[in-house]
């Protein structure tokens, strides 16, 4: 029993830990982006297969940043399209400049996440 309670608790701080490391790359990758795309790609691979190994959820404010196929760090305007759709429901569609892999993403919710923040 009590070393199971361990084994929870040690899992939690893993997770607290690797989620601080996931904002901390894709943080980085931001910030990088604009000398250099590649090692801001090069962040997110490194984001991404922290994110797996510890099995938690990309923030919200990550999940669209990057590419679902390609995994480059995706900027609007630079190397990401993003448009508004309202058929057949309000979505977001983000095209990766880098390989074309196009993205949609419900609006509605979005719309209110950011008033929120
Ligand atoms: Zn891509």
């Amino acid at each position: 029993m009590g070393k199971k309670f361990l084994k929870k608790r040690e899992q939690r701080e893993k997770k607290r830990i690797a989620r601080e490391r996931v904002e901390t790359l894709f943080t980085l990758a931001e910030r990088v982006f604009p000398y250099s795309p590649e090692l801001a790609n090069r962040y997110v691979e490194i984001a991404l297969a922290v994110q797996r190994k510890a099995k938690i959820r990309l923030p919200r404010k990550w999940k669209r940043r990057y590419c679902k196929k390609c995994h480059s760090f995706l900027v609007p305007g630079k190397n990401a399209r993003v448009r508004l759709r309202s058929k057949p429901y309000p979505h977001v569609v983000i095209k990766c400049l880098n390989c074309g892999h196009i993205m949609r993403y419900p609006y509605l919710r979005e719309k209110k996440e950011r008033r929120k923040a």
